[in-house]
């Protein structure tokens, strides 16, 4: 038996219609009609964050043994931090000359950004080593090594703009030194990056690096130690990619897969089909539902749903239900519509799909929030796998 995990990332919405019940998505509600429905408490306290979600979706989350987003998104692009080594996800952001930040993500423009990462890669300061890369989009990631560091800190991103660029803080004693060095190096990287050509150029300059999530390595039991699968990841953006590292899967990377709704779907449709003999379990991750809710394009999050549903067409007709348990979720909830007030991600259970030869179907016909909601399955936090393997050797 092999198993899909498709994680849509946001695509559960809020209000009476959404843009996955009103899509025209013949392939998820044919998933749906054969299999059962429902909806997942992914256990989210305060904030929805995707990188947990993932991790709960794939019946391994922790809290004591969760080593934060930095480090995560480090994995996800080819960074591999040692034990005591602290990782930074950050943004390049346009400070004005006053001192106040103008951009949080430097107008999210992206040209020259690598190049500019690699100005401010291998600094030292106060016997700590910096490595700089770039990751997806505006973000950078900083890893810190040397004695005495803690990810114990407090962020410099004010959150808002037309405000000064804060310090970055120590939340205890222990991260004094840490923070130090942080301040540091954001100084000099002002220095460095004010002065590069390309900045020059661009209308937000990216001239100075927010220091957001901090992280450390922690290790937890792989994917196939806990579940006995071998799994692999086909996903575009890095912390997804960190995330399936972090278990112990294989990245298989699809050239064009951006995370963007611009993004190379049927390359990894075909990644999916191609790799489905060589593993038995696939997490795959599409990003653009999530990138359109924050851009409030709810018309447009509709139609990449449907484009979505295409791709699972082609899956269906090489990947038989026979032999394959087919998943379709999302990691949170995230409104699209233009007159939601308030930050995107919402907490609320999310609607999940099973579906495959060996799962006894319940009564729903389609795949959305609200059919979701009349559908026989309540799963709480990880216990998604767990069931699914019961499921699928009672079948
Ligand atoms: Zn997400
Ligand atoms: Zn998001």
């Amino acid at each position: 038996m092999k198993f899909l995990l498709i994680i849509l990332d946001g695509a559960g919405d809020i209000g009476e219609e959404t843009p996955l019940s009103k899509a025209n998505k013949p392939n998820m509600d044919f998933l749906a009609k054969r299999g059962v429905t429902g909806l997942i408490n992914i256990g989210y306290k305060k904030k929805a964050d995707s990188d947990v979600g993932y991790l709960t979706l794939l019946g391994c989350y922790s809290e004591k043994e969760y080593p934060g987003r930095g480090y995560l998104e480090a994995l996800g692009i080819g960074v591999e931090p040692e034990k005591d080594d602290v990782v930074i996800r950050g943004n390049f952001a346009t400070l004005g000359e006053d001192g106040n930040i103008i951009d949080r993500r430097a107008g999210r423009d992206e040209r020259g950004l690598d190049g500019l990462a690699e100005k401010l890669d291998g600094m030292e300061i106060d016997g700590v080593r910096f490595t700089a890369k770039r990751s997806a989009g505006h973000r950078i990631v900083i890893a810190l090594r040397g004695n005495n560091l803690s990810d114990n800190i407090i962020p410099n991103d004010p959150q808002k703009v037309n405000v000064p660029l804060p310090q970055v803080g120590a939340k205890d004693p222990s991260a004094k030194f840490t923070a130090s060095v942080l301040n540091k190096f954001v100084y000099k990287a002002n220095k460095i990056l004010v002065n590069e050509e390309i900045n020059k150029e661009r209308e937000f300059p990216a001239n100075t690096v927010l220091i957001r999530n901090a992280g450390k390595r922690k290790t937890t039991l792989t994917f196939k130690e806990r579940f006995g699968l071998k799994g692999c990841c086909v996903a575009g953006i890095p912390i997804a990619k960190g995330v399936a590292r972090f278990l112990g899967m294989d990245v298989i990377e699809v050239p064009g897969a951006t995370g963007l709704p611009v993004t190379n779907l049927s390359g990894k449709t075909d990644a999916v089909i191609k790799f489905l003999d060589n593993y038995d379990f696939i997490f795959l991750h599409i990003n653009g539902t999530d990138t359109l809710s924050h851009s409030r394009k709810p018309e447009k999050k509709k139609e990449f749903i449907e484009k979505i549903d295409r791709e699972i067409g082609r899956m269906l007709e090489k990947a038989d239900l026979n032999e394959t348990v087919f998943m379709v979720t999302c990691d949170h909830i995230s409104a699209s519509s233009p007159s939601f007030k308030g930050y995107e991600h919402l907490t609320d259970p999310v609607p999940v799909l099973i579906s495959g030869d060996a799962i006894k179907p319940d009564n729903t016909k389609n795949f959305d929030e609200k059919s979701a909601e009349k559908g026989s399955l309540r799963i709480e936090t990880t216990g998604l796998i767990p069931f699914v393997l019961k499921l699928a050797s009672l079948g």
